[in-house]
């Protein structure tokens, strides 16, 4: 067996409105004792029984802002997990980078680390939307970054496109389909816009100041998305995400199937299967990195909350979580992990979706329909 490694880097230049990641704008932010406090992380989580003796499958640098960190902090923290673990031989090593922090050297810098996967906050090519947005580059710095990255050795690319978005009309969609396609990444993710509590945007709803689109017509654009990219050679095979062939994420296949992932950073969650409790444990660091690093300074972790996970609890998530990926799961995958048939535990709920035609069930593979997928998180609220 082998895990994933989840890295969080917490700073970003400016806060965008609909962020609601656990992310701080920052001029300046004190890399190296953040670094060395993953790494002192890292050793004291290498003991434990989920993760002790196991080699790393897939590593990602999320955040926050990863690509804010230079070439040679990204190197010891690979070093390091190298070191403690061990990676598989063809590990997929992923960095998020905001198009508006990187240059040709940088990228350059993260390729001879060891990064193989690069995955870009284009959101869109619109620059009023990116103004809306807030976010810190113009479409030209996501073009220029795609193709330093590529000069840079990248064969692996990601761009993530955001829709949905107030003002947006549905040929402003398909312009941005048609401008993130025209750079030939492998992999797109297209997110629905949502207005969640604690954002500037949600806070900017409250009040009346900006209204989201229609539900009808958002509906409509996750449609044509759906339509668009896999007719330019983009299959869906999550919710919001497209690949080429073999593209897709194997990081963010971990969650999905909801197989071990060790998080490690401020605000990091984690997730176990072991022996020890049938549903496994999570937990999860503190949020704020001052509190982050002196908590690992003082114990070697920075566990601020955790919880073991009720054997029904579990097999809920597996559900849901497996549902997000378009070929959806099979009961025998079911069977095994939890000891006992699908339907004991959900098959009421199977039936009625599946007869409201929001699943449907093919040679044992059960996955939500067209119509399921967009509602759905309807769906998901049946097994938790
Ligand atoms: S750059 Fe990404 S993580 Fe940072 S505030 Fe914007 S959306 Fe959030």
């Amino acid at each position: 067996m082998a895990f994933s490694l989840y890295v969080h880097i917490p700073w970003c230049r400016a806060k965008c409105p609909y962020c609601d990641f656990n992310s701080h704008a920052a001029a300046a932010w004190p890399e190296d004792e953040y670094v060395a406090a993953l790494i002192a992380e890292m050793r004291a989580r290498s003991a434990n029984p989920a993760f002790f003796g196991q080699q790393i499958a897939t590593i990602f640098f999320g955040g926050g802002t990863p690509s804010l960190f230079a070439p040679r902090s990204i190197a010891a923290i690979l070093d390091a997990a190298a070191d403690r673990f061990g990676l598989i031989a063809d590990a997929e090593i992923t960095l998020e980078a905001n198009p508006g922090t990187v240059d040709l050297p940088k990228l350059f810098g993260y390729r001879t680390a060891g990064v193989n996967r690069i995955s870009f906050g284009a959101q869109s090519f619109n620059p009023d939307t990116l103004r809306f947005l807030g976010r810190i580059h113009g479409p030209e710095e996501t073009r220029d970054a795609v193709r330093a990255a590529r000069r840079a050795g990248f064969a692996r690319l990601n761009l993530d496109l955001i829709f949905a978005v107030p003002g947006q009309s549905r040929a402003d969609v398909m312009a941005d389909l048609d401008a993130a396609c025209a750079l030939e990444p492998e992999h797109i993710s297209a997110y629905n816009l949502t207005f969640e509590e604690g954002t500037a945007f949600f806070t900017e709803m409250r009040r009346g100041r900006i209204r989201p689109l229609p539900s009808d017509d958002q509906a409509a654009m996750y449609a044509s998305v759906r339509e668009e990219l896999p007719r330019r050679g983009y299959a869906m095979y999550e919710i919001s995400n497209y690949a080429r062939v073999n593209e897709e994420s194997r990081h963010n296949l971990t969650y999905w199937r909801a197989e071990s992932y060790l998080g490690i950073g401020a605000g990091a969650h984690s997730f176990a299967r072991d022996s020890a409790s049938p549903g496994g444990r999570r937990w999860w660091n503190e949020r704020m990195p001052a509190r982050y690093i002196a908590a690992v300074q003082k114990t070697g972790l920075a566990e601020s909350g955790g919880e073991t996970i009720d054997a029904r609890v579990a097999a809920g998530e597996f559900v849901f979580l497996n549902l997000r990926l378009r070929k959806g799961f099979a009961r025998r995958e079911f069977d095994e992990r939890f000891g006992q048939p699908l339907d004991d535990l959900f098959g009421q709920q199977i039936e009625r979706l599946t007869g409201d035609g929001l699943l449907e069930e093919h040679h044992g593979r059960i996955r939500l329909t067209e119509r399921g997928l967009e509602m759905a998180d309807s769906v998901f609220a049946e097994f938790i």
